[in-house]
């Protein structure tokens, strides 16, 4: 049931080359492939080869051309095995497919009347035989063929080179056919295909070396109005590449298709890129200004990866981190690039310790290479991505801006076209720079998020800082070594200067040291005075677990003085996290603890016009998730109550403060830029917190603000503000939000979220009636998502309601998903993933609902339930 990295083996055969042939027709679809099968000089020898195939009905096989004797071959268990190959010959099937009634989106399926693919990880074998592996690569040359009317557009990899119309039945010109052929040899998870009728948007793009690249974005024609950011976001995008990573794109097309049921956000197909609706579309009356963001930042990195994945791929999916990790930091330096560094950096590093975090110290936990999986679909995780990320970025920072930029030129060029690992990434910096980077490659061997622990006293004239690490064990991994911890610090004097520090060498700024830790205790010395505030793993500088015991006058002062961002940020989350973990566990008195917070509080606040956006970050509460996970055992409901006693008590002593944020703040004239994102951002916190101090005039101002909103984000900030607070009119308001957009999905979608994170455990009642509701669909990922997926990761307090009616609600849900759609339920069951710190009661009647879907669930929710129940 496993694979095992251990066990890799390179194939018997190679492909040089695939020819396929898709024939589009209704109730059926043929594939008509041909593969040039090549001996394999590096394999054992073998006559023998196995091809993937998963569902598919087999009409004919045929080896050079001579159909097959069935004593030849077999199709079992989704293998086909060939016997008595010679070295090299052309093996053809033909086989059908039924995309219409593809459930699961994996291979070849039907969308809103198109026909589309997703191959990663092993959607291939759904559309016909191959070694469905990445260390495979072959040259395509695909032929699609379809109704004319229908599917005006065809659509595959690389470059058109031939069509016609078809002559059957008599009816010359009802159907038609295109040829593509992609001159990069890739490995068949990048293949696509499209047909449907689509508009376009088109544009060119002039390469550095003056190649011209055709830009084309294919939507439903109703859309075609929102694809102009995704346009601009990849001609940023393209060159950017050029200027950082000197990386220029090499063919003379360049399409992206939006796609309304996807499992994922998007798939950086050869030249053809397939995105998840949400993850392209953006216009500012349906989008919020959150989503431009995304819609900029996942456009750059299905882009990033044409390099960074396609011209060198992963040789197996352990190293899927390979191509994530690193896009991820292409990515999210792009993003720093284009708008705030600052501000960015922030949001990463929320994002990660409030949800990598949590996967790393849960049942989930892995490696970012794991050593084993029974489906690599639920290995898409945010430790692959984000902790990958942050491997990545460990290495930039270790290495400097110059050296780096070297050592991914070595990598590119040196693999160039070839399927390698994570030991290749890593070979080439160690190379231009000369490191031994052979501890550091823990980071990708070892789970667990490490806990660093800093002490320090001041002794004989000079301040001593005590760091020790420790990585819990992890399901499958009790020993832990010590990793190299990169620690970037300054000092801060009492007036919240930085003191002089020996830079040392290693990269560091003006003020400050990074102290490069690798053992398990490390003492660091510092000629400084008496008194001074350590501002610690400046700028995240590694992804661990910062334990040190600061005072709030500490907190206050970095908050106040620090020059890094994420410093302050910190430094307002630990003054916020110490406010709640006392009003969970040791009082009630919610007031005194805001008016303890008021004078830092009106301090950013009083700065706030400086960045807004960032403003919004310092001044944001921890969410109740976040605080739950430092309680143990964990009752969610002992968590909402501190937690809204603070939101009210807050909202009640800066109350002046946030009334004049949420009127001063509006806009007269839409603008789109970052500082009127950050405004608006700052605004919607600001209107929240006043209508959690039940202040009068909330109400007004949401309802007006919601009646002539200058754009998405201020009219769901307002929605939002009234369905949670439950503010007159708030009923009014839903209703008449789906009646304005009940024709748009991706806004559609924003309002069954917004209902499903109401806190408190009525909402349990809500969320099945929206089940019920005709614009529900479990067919459609997006739509689960936002309903059952919002209701079951951000709102704990329903989720596990103590009655278990949450849980009752989310287990009938999961396994009705996983009948149709095995990857977006399996996803969906990570929601579960509390049940080992529950406390007793409701951890017993979860893990009898788990148990329950278990009895009859996919291998792929399998294996999360699976390691869920026996954490
Ligand atoms: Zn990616």
């Amino acid at each position: 049931k496993f694979t095992h990295l251990a066990d890799y083996q390179p194939p018997a055969y190679l492909v040089d080359r695939v020819a396929l042939d898709v024939d589009i027709r209704d109730g059926v679809t043929t594939v008509t492939s041909s593969l040039s099968l090549r001996r394999n000089p590096a394999a054992a020898d073998s006559t023998t080869m196995t091809f993937n195939g998963e569902g598919l009905t087999l009409r004919t096989l045929a080896l050079d051309d001579v159909v097959l004797n069935s004593a030849r071959y077999q199709y079992e268990d989704n293998l086909l095995t060939v016997r008595g190959l010679p070295d090299t010959c052309t093996l053809t099937s033909v086989v059908d497919i039924d995309p219409e009634n593809n459930t699961a989106l994996e291979g070849l399926y039907q969308s809103n009347g198109m026909v589309c693919t997703q191959c990663e990880a092993e959607g291939f074998r759904r559309i016909t035989f191959f070694p469905d592996r990445p260390d495979v690569l072959a040259r395509f040359t695909t032929t699609v063929r379809a109704d004319k009317a229908r599917y005006p557009l065809l659509l595959s990899n690389g470059n058109p080179v031939a069509s016609g119309d078809e002559k059957s039945h008599g009816e010359e010109g009802a159907r038609h056919w295109v040829t593509w052929e992609d001159p990069f040899p890739k490995p068949c998870y990048l293949f696509a295909l499209v047909a449907g009728d689509l508009a376009c948007l088109e544009d060119t793009f002039v390469t550095v070396s003056g190649r011209k690249v055709a830009l084309r974005l294919y939507a439903e024609h109703r859309d075609l109005d929102k694809l102009d950011h995704a346009m601009a976001s990849l001609k940023n995008a393209m060159r950017w590449d050029e200027q950082t990573y000197g990386r220029e794109y090499d063919l003379d097309i360049y399409m992206i298709v939006a796609v309304s049921h996807f499992n994922m956000g998007a798939m950086e197909n050869k030249g053809l890129n397939i995105f998840n609706t949400s993850c392209v579309l953006a216009h500012p009356a349906t989008t919020t200004d959150a989503g431009f963001q995304r819609v900029e930042s996942v456009v750059a990195h299905e882009y990033f990866h044409n390099w960074s994945g396609n011209r060198v791929t992963c040789r197996d999916w352990f190293q899927l981190s390979l191509k994530e990790g690193f896009t991820v930091f292409r990515d999210q330096e792009f993003s720093a690039d284009m708008h705030s560094a600052a501000v960015k950096r922030v949001e990463d590093v929320d994002f990660l310790v409030n949800h990598q975090f949590p996967e790393d110290q849960g049942p989930m936990a892995h490696a970012v290479r794991p050593e084993k999986y029974q489906k690599i679909d639920n290995f898409y995780t945010l430790t692959i991505y984000e902790k990958g990320a942050e491997i990545v970025r460990m290495q930039y920072h270790l290495l400097g801006a110059e050296n780096f930029r070297k050592a991914t030129d070595h990598y590119f060029e040196t693999n160039d076209g070839k399927a390698v690992t994570c030991d290749d990434f890593v070979a080439s910096m160690e190379t231009v720079s000369g490191y031994d980077l052979s501890q550091f490659k823990c980071w990708y061997s070892q789970a667990g998020t490490p806990i660093l622990t800093v002490t320090d006293e001041y002794r004989d004239g000079q301040y001593h800082l005590r760091f020790r690490q420790h990585t819990p064990a992890t399901p499958g991994q009790e020993q832990k070594q010590p990793l190299v911890i990169p620690i970037r610090l300054a000092l801060l004097d009492e007036q919240g200067a930085p003191c002089a520090l020996d830079a040392g060498g290693n990269g560091a700024a003006e003020g400050e040291q990074v102290v490069i830790m690798d053992q398990a205790e490390q003492t660091v010395s510092f000629n400084v005075p008496a008194g001074v505030t350590p501002s610690l793993l400046r700028g995240f500088s590694a992804p661990v677990v910062l334990d040190y015991d600061y005072s709030v006058d500490q907190l206050a002062r970095l908050l106040a003085y620090d020059s890094d961002g994420y410093c302050r940020w910190n430094a307002a989350q630990r003054l916020y996290f110490a406010a709640l973990d006392r009003l969970v566990t040791e009082t009630d008195e919610a007031d005194a603890e805001a008016a303890a917070l008021v004078p830092v509080l009106e301090q950013v606040i009083a700065r706030s016009d400086e960045d807004p956006a960032q403003a919004a970050l310092l001044l944001s509460l921890p969410g109740e998730v976040a605080l739950g996970d430092r309680h143990k055992p964990l009752n969610p409901a002992s968590i909402h109550r501190a937690h809204s006693a603070m939101k009210k008590a807050l909202g009640k002593a800066l109350q002046s403060h946030w009334l004049s944020l949420s009127e001063n703040l509006l806009a007269t004239e839409l603008s789109m830029d970052g500082r009127a994102m950050g405004r608006r951002q700052l605004r919607n916190l600001a209107l929240d917190f006043l209508a959690a101090g039940e202040h009068p005039e909330a109400g007004r101002i949401a309802v007006e603000l919601f009646e002539l909103p200058l754009c998405m984000s201020e009219e769901l900030g307002a929605l939002r503000a009234l369905v949670h607070h439950g503010l007159p009119g708030a009923d009014q308001a839903l209703m008449q939000f789906a009646d304005r957009w009940q024709d748009e999905a991706l806004v559609m979608d924003q309002w069954f979220a917004v209902q499903a994170s109401v806190p408190g455990a009525h909402t349990v009642d809500q969320v099945n009636r929206l089940l019920e509701h005709p614009a529900f669909d479990w067919k459609t990922p997006n739509r689960v998502r936002a309903l059952v997926g919002t209701f079951t990761n951000a709102n704990p307090s329903a989720f596990h309601a103590e009655n278990g009616q949450g849980y009752q609600l989310f287990s009938a849900a999961l396994s009705r998903l996983d009948a149709i759609n095995p990857q977006v339920a399996a996803r969906l069951a990570n929601g579960a993933s509390r049940l080992p710190v529950l406390e007793p009661g409701r951890k017993a009647l979860l893990a009898e609902h788990l148990a329950g879907v278990q009895k009859t669930a996919s291998d792929n929710v399998a294996e999360v339930l699976g390691r869920i129940l026996s954490s």
